[in-house]
């Protein structure tokens, strides 16, 4: 099973969508605008 998650950046407002696996609840994403280490809530919450 694969989720997408849409992740903003709340440091410069970059949107992107990644696709990940769902066991990844730790995954974390490194804003490719500013580099900020953002965390995606897979589900929206
Ligand atoms: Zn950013």
């Amino acid at each position: 099973m694969v989720l997408e998650s849409t992740l903003t950046c709340p440091e410069c407002g970059t949107v992107k969508t990644e696709t990940m696996p769902v066991d990844a609840c730790q995954f974390f994403y490194d804003c490719t605008g500013c580099g900020k280490l953002l965390r995606p809530a897979p589900g929206g919450r």
